[in-house]
Protein backbone atom coordinates (compact mmCIF):
# COMPACT_ATOMS: atom_id res chain seq x y z
CA UNK A 1 0.00 0.00 0.00
CA UNK A 2 1.01 3.00 -1.22
CA UNK A 3 -0.06 6.55 0.25
CA UNK A 4 0.23 9.64 -1.75
CA UNK A 5 1.78 12.09 -0.11
CA UNK A 6 -0.42 14.45 -0.93
CA UNK A 7 -3.35 13.00 0.97
CA UNK A 8 -1.28 12.45 4.15
CA UNK A 9 -0.53 16.14 3.97
CA UNK A 10 -4.25 17.21 3.38
CA UNK A 11 -4.84 14.56 6.28
CA UNK A 12 -2.56 16.39 8.79
CA UNK A 13 -3.61 19.73 8.08
CA UNK A 14 -7.57 18.93 8.37
CA UNK A 15 -6.95 16.90 12.00
CA UNK A 16 -4.94 19.97 13.49
CA UNK A 17 -7.31 22.35 11.97
CA UNK A 18 -10.73 19.85 13.21
CA UNK A 19 -8.92 19.71 17.18
CA UNK A 20 -7.16 22.89 17.69
CA UNK A 21 -10.16 24.41 18.73
CA UNK A 22 -10.81 21.35 21.37
CA UNK A 23 -10.47 22.33 25.10
CA UNK A 24 -11.95 19.21 26.49
CA UNK A 25 -9.56 17.66 29.16
CA UNK A 26 -6.76 18.90 31.75
CA UNK A 27 -3.00 19.00 32.15
CA UNK A 28 -1.52 16.34 34.36
CA UNK A 29 -0.90 17.68 37.28
CA UNK A 30 0.70 15.33 39.98
CA UNK A 31 4.33 16.11 38.20
CA UNK A 32 4.29 19.60 38.77
CA UNK A 33 6.43 20.41 35.38
CA UNK A 34 3.82 18.98 33.08
CA UNK A 35 1.21 21.29 34.81
CA UNK A 36 2.72 24.64 33.89
CA UNK A 37 3.01 23.32 29.85
CA UNK A 38 0.75 25.85 27.86
CA UNK A 39 -2.57 23.55 27.20
CA UNK A 40 -3.10 25.34 23.98
CA UNK A 41 -0.10 23.65 22.29
CA UNK A 42 -1.28 20.78 19.84
CA UNK A 43 1.04 19.02 16.91
CA UNK A 44 0.80 16.43 14.71
CA UNK A 45 3.18 14.58 12.54
CA UNK A 46 2.78 11.45 10.66
CA UNK A 47 6.42 9.84 9.44
CA UNK A 48 6.13 6.99 6.54
CA UNK A 49 7.84 3.71 6.65
CA UNK A 50 9.97 5.02 3.52
CA UNK A 51 11.10 7.85 5.44
CA UNK A 52 8.58 10.71 4.39
CA UNK A 53 7.59 13.50 6.91
CA UNK A 54 4.71 15.50 7.36
CA UNK A 55 3.43 17.98 10.31
CA UNK A 56 0.83 20.50 11.29
CA UNK A 57 0.52 22.55 14.31
CA UNK A 58 3.25 23.25 17.02
CA UNK A 59 5.36 19.53 15.55
CA UNK A 60 8.71 20.63 16.55
CA UNK A 61 8.08 21.62 20.26
CA UNK A 62 9.89 19.23 22.84
CA UNK A 63 7.61 17.78 25.50
CA UNK A 64 8.06 14.66 28.17
CA UNK A 65 8.13 11.26 26.28
CA UNK A 66 6.98 10.37 29.18
CA UNK A 67 5.13 6.68 29.28
CA UNK A 68 5.73 6.25 25.58
CA UNK A 69 9.16 5.71 26.54
CA UNK A 70 7.89 2.10 27.68
CA UNK A 71 7.97 1.07 23.91
CA UNK A 72 10.93 2.14 23.44
CA UNK A 73 12.78 -0.01 26.63
CA UNK A 74 10.89 -2.88 26.14
CA UNK A 75 11.97 -3.43 22.60
CA UNK A 76 15.95 -3.54 24.54
CA UNK A 77 14.87 -5.44 27.10
CA UNK A 78 13.02 -8.18 24.38
CA UNK A 79 16.26 -7.99 22.47
CA UNK A 80 18.22 -9.11 25.89
CA UNK A 81 15.92 -11.70 26.98
CA UNK A 82 14.22 -12.66 24.03
CA UNK A 83 10.72 -13.22 23.74
CA UNK A 84 9.59 -16.11 25.78
CA UNK A 85 11.51 -15.13 28.61
CA UNK A 86 10.45 -11.10 27.95
CA UNK A 87 6.76 -13.00 28.16
CA UNK A 88 7.18 -14.98 31.22
CA UNK A 89 8.62 -12.24 33.09
CA UNK A 90 6.72 -9.23 32.50
CA UNK A 91 3.55 -10.24 30.84
CA UNK A 92 1.27 -9.23 27.43
CA UNK A 93 -2.59 -8.88 28.88
CA UNK A 94 -4.49 -5.86 29.45
CA UNK A 95 -4.56 -4.79 33.29
CA UNK A 96 -7.77 -3.17 33.37
CA UNK A 97 -6.43 -0.50 35.52
CA UNK A 98 -4.91 2.49 35.68
CA UNK A 99 -1.00 2.57 34.30
CA UNK A 100 0.20 3.67 37.87
CA UNK A 101 -2.45 1.18 39.55
CA UNK A 102 -0.39 -1.19 42.33
CA UNK A 103 -3.47 -3.75 41.74
CA UNK A 104 -1.61 -5.72 38.61
CA UNK A 105 1.64 -6.22 41.13
CA UNK A 106 -0.74 -7.15 43.90
CA UNK A 107 -3.37 -9.61 42.35
CA UNK A 108 -0.72 -11.13 40.04
CA UNK A 109 2.68 -11.82 41.79
CA UNK A 110 4.30 -14.28 38.82
CA UNK A 111 4.32 -10.69 36.31
CA UNK A 112 3.14 -7.31 36.51
CA UNK A 113 0.89 -8.18 33.64
CA UNK A 114 2.03 -5.48 30.78
CA UNK A 115 5.38 -3.68 30.46
CA UNK A 116 3.37 -0.58 29.30
CA UNK A 117 1.97 0.38 32.69
CA UNK A 118 4.67 1.59 35.41
CA UNK A 119 4.78 -1.41 36.82
CA UNK A 120 5.52 -3.66 34.19
CA UNK A 121 7.89 -0.93 32.68
CA UNK A 122 9.89 -0.92 35.83
CA UNK A 123 10.52 -4.58 35.83
CA UNK A 124 11.14 -3.86 32.28
CA UNK A 125 14.15 -1.51 32.60
CA UNK A 126 15.81 -3.90 35.58
CA UNK A 127 16.01 -6.36 32.75
CA UNK A 128 17.76 -4.62 30.54
CA UNK A 129 21.47 -6.05 30.66
CA UNK A 130 23.80 -3.46 31.95
CA UNK A 131 26.99 -3.84 34.59
CA UNK A 132 24.94 -0.82 36.50
CA UNK A 133 21.97 1.79 36.38
CA UNK A 134 24.31 3.92 34.61
CA UNK A 135 25.04 1.82 31.54
CA UNK A 136 21.62 0.62 31.56
CA UNK A 137 20.22 4.07 31.35
CA UNK A 138 22.94 4.92 28.83
CA UNK A 139 21.49 2.33 26.88
CA UNK A 140 18.13 3.29 26.73
CA UNK A 141 18.97 7.09 26.19
CA UNK A 142 20.98 5.90 22.79
CA UNK A 143 18.13 3.60 21.73
CA UNK A 144 15.56 6.59 22.08
CA UNK A 145 17.97 8.39 19.75
CA UNK A 146 18.30 5.95 17.19
CA UNK A 147 14.55 5.52 16.64
CA UNK A 148 14.54 9.01 16.70
CA UNK A 149 17.60 9.72 14.17
CA UNK A 150 18.71 12.47 16.22
CA UNK A 151 19.99 12.39 19.57
CA UNK A 152 17.69 12.73 22.35
CA UNK A 153 18.68 14.57 25.55
CA UNK A 154 16.76 14.11 29.28
CA UNK A 155 14.95 17.47 30.60
CA UNK A 156 16.12 18.35 34.12
CA UNK A 157 13.34 20.19 34.80
CA UNK A 158 11.14 17.68 34.17
CA UNK A 159 13.74 14.79 36.11
CA UNK A 160 13.64 16.82 38.84
CA UNK A 161 10.16 17.51 38.76
CA UNK A 162 9.48 13.68 38.61
CA UNK A 163 12.06 12.49 41.10
CA UNK A 164 11.22 14.38 43.90
CA UNK A 165 7.32 13.59 43.67
CA UNK A 166 7.70 9.84 42.10
CA UNK A 167 6.54 8.35 45.47
CA UNK A 168 3.94 6.08 44.22
CA UNK A 169 5.79 4.67 41.75
CA UNK A 170 8.94 4.04 44.37
CA UNK A 171 6.15 1.77 46.35
CA UNK A 172 5.24 -0.05 43.08
CA UNK A 173 8.97 -1.01 42.84
CA UNK A 174 9.65 -2.21 46.09
CA UNK A 175 6.20 -4.29 45.91
CA UNK A 176 7.56 -5.95 42.15
CA UNK A 177 10.82 -6.57 44.42
CA UNK A 178 9.10 -8.31 47.26
CA UNK A 179 6.93 -10.15 44.87
CA UNK A 180 9.73 -11.20 42.85
CA UNK A 181 9.41 -9.65 39.82
CA UNK A 182 12.51 -6.71 39.88
CA UNK A 183 15.22 -8.12 38.16
CA UNK A 184 17.63 -4.95 39.74
CA UNK A 185 17.65 -2.92 42.78
CA UNK A 186 14.27 -1.60 43.07
CA UNK A 187 15.32 2.08 43.59
CA UNK A 188 17.88 2.23 40.89
CA UNK A 189 14.98 0.73 38.10
CA UNK A 190 12.66 3.19 39.33
CA UNK A 191 15.30 5.96 39.08
CA UNK A 192 16.11 4.79 35.50
CA UNK A 193 12.31 4.36 34.47
CA UNK A 194 11.92 8.13 36.04
CA UNK A 195 15.04 9.45 33.68
CA UNK A 196 13.57 7.83 30.55
CA UNK A 197 9.83 9.32 31.36
CA UNK A 198 12.06 12.81 31.50
CA UNK A 199 13.55 13.23 27.85
CA UNK A 200 11.91 15.81 25.01
CA UNK A 201 10.91 14.75 21.81
CA UNK A 202 8.94 16.77 19.16
CA UNK A 203 6.09 15.07 17.19
CA UNK A 204 8.70 14.37 14.34
CA UNK A 205 10.92 12.52 16.45
CA UNK A 206 7.79 10.25 18.03
CA UNK A 207 6.55 9.77 14.11
CA UNK A 208 10.13 8.97 13.29
CA UNK A 209 10.28 6.34 16.57
CA UNK A 210 7.60 5.00 15.09
CA UNK A 211 8.06 4.87 12.04
CA UNK A 212 11.09 2.50 12.86
CA UNK A 213 8.45 -0.10 14.43
CA UNK A 214 6.06 0.13 11.40
CA UNK A 215 9.27 -0.63 8.82
CA UNK A 216 10.14 -3.62 11.07
CA UNK A 217 13.00 -1.63 12.99
CA UNK A 218 15.05 0.17 10.45
CA UNK A 219 15.05 3.71 11.24
CA UNK A 220 13.19 4.91 7.78
CA UNK A 221 15.25 8.36 7.71
CA UNK A 222 18.37 7.33 8.72
CA UNK A 223 18.51 3.54 7.57
CA UNK A 224 19.88 2.23 10.81
CA UNK A 225 18.54 -0.99 11.97
CA UNK A 226 17.57 0.16 15.48
CA UNK A 227 15.32 -3.05 16.68
CA UNK A 228 17.97 -6.00 16.95
CA UNK A 229 15.52 -7.98 15.38
CA UNK A 230 12.22 -8.22 13.16
CA UNK A 231 10.75 -11.09 15.21
CA UNK A 232 10.30 -8.51 18.19
CA UNK A 233 7.70 -6.24 16.26
CA UNK A 234 4.90 -7.99 15.96
CA UNK A 235 4.61 -8.70 20.06
CA UNK A 236 5.72 -5.37 20.28
CA UNK A 237 2.86 -3.88 18.41
CA UNK A 238 0.42 -6.42 20.27
CA UNK A 239 1.64 -5.16 23.89
CA UNK A 240 0.66 -2.02 22.38
CA UNK A 241 -2.46 -2.73 21.02
CA UNK A 242 -3.49 -4.63 24.88
CA UNK A 243 -2.51 -1.52 26.76
CA UNK A 244 -1.01 1.00 24.69
CA UNK A 245 -3.86 3.38 25.93
CA UNK A 246 -4.65 2.01 29.19
CA UNK A 247 -8.21 1.48 30.23
CA UNK A 248 -9.14 3.06 26.80
CA UNK A 249 -7.20 0.05 25.25
CA UNK A 250 -10.07 -1.74 24.17
CA UNK A 251 -12.42 0.98 22.80
CA UNK A 252 -9.35 2.19 20.49
CA UNK A 253 -8.81 -0.81 19.01
CA UNK A 254 -12.63 -1.09 18.21
CA UNK A 255 -12.91 2.25 16.90
CA UNK A 256 -9.57 3.04 15.36
CA UNK A 257 -7.83 -0.27 14.99
CA UNK A 258 -4.49 1.33 15.42
CA UNK A 259 -1.54 -0.52 18.08
CA UNK A 260 -0.47 2.79 20.10
CA UNK A 261 0.64 4.01 22.74
CA UNK A 262 0.17 7.54 25.00
CA UNK A 263 1.88 9.19 27.66
CA UNK A 264 1.19 11.83 30.33
CA UNK A 265 3.03 14.64 28.83
CA UNK A 266 0.41 15.07 25.83
CA UNK A 267 2.06 12.78 23.60
CA UNK A 268 -0.22 9.72 21.06
CA UNK A 269 1.92 7.76 18.97
CA UNK A 270 -0.36 5.19 16.53
CA UNK A 271 1.54 2.78 14.15
CA UNK A 272 0.19 0.96 10.99
CA UNK A 273 2.70 -1.73 10.63
CA UNK A 274 4.63 -1.35 7.18
CA UNK A 275 2.74 2.02 6.16
CA UNK A 276 3.51 4.49 8.39
CA UNK A 277 3.05 6.08 12.16
CA UNK A 278 1.00 9.07 13.23
CA UNK A 279 2.20 11.21 16.28
CA UNK A 280 0.48 13.91 18.24
CA UNK A 281 1.27 15.97 21.39
CA UNK A 282 -1.37 18.23 23.11
CA UNK A 283 -1.28 18.33 27.36
CA UNK A 284 -4.87 18.40 28.36
CA UNK A 285 -5.38 14.88 29.06
CA UNK A 286 -8.83 12.48 29.27
CA UNK A 287 -9.34 10.68 32.67
CA UNK A 288 -7.16 7.67 31.42
CA UNK A 289 -4.52 9.94 30.79
CA UNK A 290 -4.33 10.41 27.30
CA UNK A 291 -4.30 13.66 25.47
CA UNK A 292 -8.05 14.26 24.23
CA UNK A 293 -6.70 16.22 21.22
CA UNK A 294 -4.20 13.60 20.17
CA UNK A 295 -6.57 10.83 20.44
CA UNK A 296 -8.87 12.97 18.14
CA UNK A 297 -6.20 13.97 15.55
CA UNK A 298 -4.91 10.53 15.37
CA UNK A 299 -7.79 9.11 15.06
CA UNK A 300 -9.14 11.99 11.99
CA UNK A 301 -6.12 10.61 10.77
CA UNK A 302 -6.45 7.24 10.43
CA UNK A 303 -10.03 7.21 9.34
CA UNK A 304 -8.56 9.94 5.99
CA UNK A 305 -6.37 7.37 4.87
CA UNK A 306 -8.39 4.20 5.46
CA UNK A 307 -6.25 2.68 7.98
CA UNK A 308 -6.93 -0.12 10.38
CA UNK A 309 -4.81 -3.06 11.18
CA UNK A 310 -7.99 -5.10 11.53
CA UNK A 311 -8.96 -4.01 7.83
CA UNK A 312 -5.61 -4.48 5.96
CA UNK A 313 -5.68 -4.61 2.07
N1 LIG B 1 6.46 9.24 34.43
C1 LIG B 1 5.04 9.00 34.50
C2 LIG B 1 4.72 8.13 35.69
O1 LIG B 1 5.44 7.23 35.96
C3 LIG B 1 4.57 8.37 33.22
C4 LIG B 1 3.12 7.95 33.26
C5 LIG B 1 2.41 8.09 31.94
O2 LIG B 1 2.86 8.76 31.01
N2 LIG B 1 1.25 7.50 31.86
O3 LIG B 1 3.75 8.33 36.38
Amino acid sequence: MNIDGAAIQAAVSAAHRDSAGDTGGKNASYIPYLASVDPALFGVSVVTADGGVFEAGDARFEFALESISKVFSMAVAMGDVGLEEFHDKVGADPTGEPFNSVISVVLHGDTPVSPLVNAGAMSTVSLIKAEGPDQRWDRILAAQGAFAGRRIQLSDAVNDSEQSTNFHNRAIAWLLYSGGTMYSDPMEACDVYTRQCSTLVTTVDLATMGATIAARGTNPVTREQVISDQSLVPPMLAEMTMEGLYTASGDWAYRVGLPGKSGVGGGVLAIMPGILAIAAFSPPLDPAGNSVRGLKAVAQIAEALNLNLYNAQ
